[in-house]
Formats: C-alpha cells, sequence, structure tokens
C-alpha cells in the first residue's frame, strides 16, 4: 500500500463548523473518517500536525526547518509527502524546500484552500485529494512521477520554487509566469513530464540553515535619494534584492548610480529582479541596465521574487564567501530559474 505522509502546519484549510455553527480546526488525525472519499485512493495516511497550527503570515525560516525534519526523519518510511499550508506564503515554503532539499527523489506536494474545507463550495477536498493522488502517483519503473518539491492548487500542479500567488480570492491563486504547469487535473491527471525534474539517485541531502540579513526594494518613478540612501547604508544588511524595470531596468541619475556603486564597493551584494509579472532581466540590453553590471549588481534572471528572497537566505545560511554566494545566485540550482 502506498504511503504518504501529511504534515498540516495550519490555513484556511483546516477550518469546519462544529455543532453550534462555530469555524474549529478540522481534525486531521481522523482524516479518513472526515474525509470518506479518501478511503478509495486505499493509501495509507499518516498525519502529522503542527502545535499551534499557523497561519502562513506567520512562517518562518524556523518553520521551513521543522517541515525539513520531519520529511528527513521518516523519508524511508513514506512514498511521498503532503503538505497543508495557507495560501499566503506557501510559494516562499515550496521555494526553501526546494533549495534545502538537494537529490530529491519522491514527492513534495504543498497544497491549501481558499475556503475551509468545511465550507460547502470549498475547494480544500479536490485540491487535497488529487494532492494525494499526485504524492502517490509513480512511473511504470516504480519511481516517483513528480520528484521534486511542488503547489497543488485548483486543478493545476505547479514547480514551487517558480511559483507565486497571484490572486488573492480566486479558486485558481498560483501561476509559475516563467513555467509551464507541471500537471493538469481533469477526467485524468495529464503529467507535463518533459517539465518535471529527473529523479536523482543520489542520497538525499537538506540543508536547513537559512540567514543573512535581507533587504527588498521595489523600484518606482520618482523614489528620492533621502530613502535610497537610508535603505543602502542600512547597517548589517548583507544583500539587497532590488525590483528593477522591466527587464532589470534602473533610473540612471548621477546620485543613484553613485549610491549603488557606494554599496557595492562597501560589500553589499545587489541582486536584481523584475517587478514584472513574468520575463526576465537582461542587464544590458537597455543603456538603464548597463551600469548594473558594472557596478558588480548580480542578474535574477527570471526567478520569481519568492524564490530569490529564499535563495539569497538559503545561500547566506550555507556558505560564507561572498564570492560563492555571486556565483550560485547565477547557478539554476533546483529549476527555479531558466538557463
Ligand atoms: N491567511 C491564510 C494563510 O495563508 C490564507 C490561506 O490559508 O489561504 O494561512
Amino acid at each position: 500500500m502506498v504511503k504518504i505522509q501529511i504534515i498540516y502546519t495550519g490555513g484556511t484549510i483546516g477550518m469546519v463548523h462544529d455543532e453550534i455553527g462555530q469555524l474549529v480546526p478540522f481534525d486531521f488525525d481522523n482524516i479518513k473518517k472526515n474525509v470518506p472519499e479518501l478511503n478509495r485512493l486505499d493509501y495509507h495516511l499518516d498525519v502529522i500536525s503542527f502545535n499551534p497550527l499557523i497561519d502562513s503570515s506567520n512562517m518562518s525560516p524556523k518553520d521551513w526547518k521543522k517541515i525539513a525534519e520531519l520529511i528527513t526523519t521518516s523519508y524511508s518510511d513514506y512514498d511521498g509527502f503532503v503538505i497543508l499550508h495557507g495560501s499566503d506564503t506557501m510559494a516562499y515554503t515550496a521555494s526553501a524546500l526546494a533549495y534545502m532539499f538537494e537529490n530529491l527523489s519522491k514527492p513534495i506536494v504543498l497544497t491549501g484552500s481558499q475556503l475551509p474545507i468545511g465550507e460547502i463550495r470549498t475547494d480544500a477536498k479536490e485540491n487535497l485529494i488529487t494532492a494525494l493522488e499526485i504524492a502517490a502517483s509513480k512511473n511504470n519503473d516504480g519511481t516517483a512521477t513528480v520528484p521534486e518539491v511542488c503547489i497543488y492548487f485548483d486543478y493545476h500542479l505547479f514547480r514551487g520554487c517558480r511559483s507565486t500567488k497571484m490572486h488573492a480570492d480566486k479558486f485558481d491563486a498560483f501561476k509559475t509566469p516563467n513555467y509551464p504547469i507541471l500537471a493538469e487535473a481533469g477526467v485524468d491527471i495529464k503529467f507535463n513530464t518533459d517539465y518535471i525534474r529527473t529523479i536523482s539517485k543520489e542520497a538525499l541531502i537538506a540543508h536547513t540553515k537559512f540567514e543573512g540579513i535581507i533587504a527588498s526594494l521595489k523600484l518606482f518613478p520618482g523614489i528620492s535619494e533621502k530613502y535610497m540612501e537610508a535603505i543602502l547604508s542600512t547597517p548589517k544588511i548583507d544583500a539587497i534584492l532590488i525590483e528593477g524595470f522591466g527587464v532589470g531596468n534602473t533610473n540612471t541619475e548621477q546620485w543613484f548610480i553613485e549610491l549603488l556603486k557606494k554599496a557595492t564597493s562597501n560589500g553589499l551584494l545587489i541582486y536584481d529582479i523584475t517587478q514584472c509579472g513574468g520575463g526576465t532581466v537582461q542587464l544590458g540590453r537597455y543603456e538603464t541596465s548597463k551600469h548594473l553590471s558594472e557596478i558588480g549588481v548580480i542578474s535574477g534572471m527570471d526567478i520569481t521574487f519568492e524564490a530569490a528572497i529564499t535563495k539569497l537566505m538559503f545561500l547566506f545560511g550555507n556558505y560564507s564567501d561572498k564570492v560563492i554566494i555571486k556565483q550560485k545566485l547565477a547557478e539554476n540550482l533546483r529549476g527555479e530559474i531558466s538557463n
């Protein structure tokens, strides 16, 4: 029998109405009793719950580490893992887990819902049932169909470290703007095998350290010199993630360039991504970004904001040499960038 471990962290998914109509946490320990449809899947399911359960807005690297440790401890006992998680920061956790696990050979599927599992129109049951089916799915040779960290939401399976929450209240809340979906669930689940990572035969390695003081700055026309100066001279920050215009462009006024130059020469790492909903940074394509490579700004290419922030924390947690951190930022570690 296929064995799946469910890690229930919290979020909207886990709420039901009690006898007097109040929303109370759903008892995932009795999951098969509460969602009888699961009995037909004939899987062995074990549930581990966070205590206390958390809204994902309160997730932190310490919780990512906790999830990773739960998975590592029981990795050889299960065929796959399903993480029930609030949707708000699900793309950050998915990105963090992707970096944490090197040589993954089993599925780690995050899911949640926009409406609690106890609501009549809930999207939770479909999300949960199909996430379990995906975590259990095997190729003919017995290997996992999706040996990567992914998000299943509203009939679509997404690569975790390419995902972003695009909508606050629609059921189809997630997208991977720069990467095809990994699967679509209709009558059958159609896997997009050409885009799914290949299985690793090496032993799993879990890197659970996330460190570094990271700042982020979204550029806008009219940004003031005083504000830029204040951010770039904040004591102790290790790196700043800049969301530039279009293909990574910035203002080219003298004061702006001078501030960036001063910051990089003082050792601040500047990582440039696009603030557009899709596409890639191309430093040097326009005059308004040529100066950035000269100053030593690193291109984030087509990485999402979530994958960029977690990549910085992951690299600062695992390497102390800034030259190596810069090299690794340009490398495609887990399928988070296209190169
Ligand atoms: N605020 C909730 C959370 O992210 C929303 C959700 O579960 O979708 O935990």
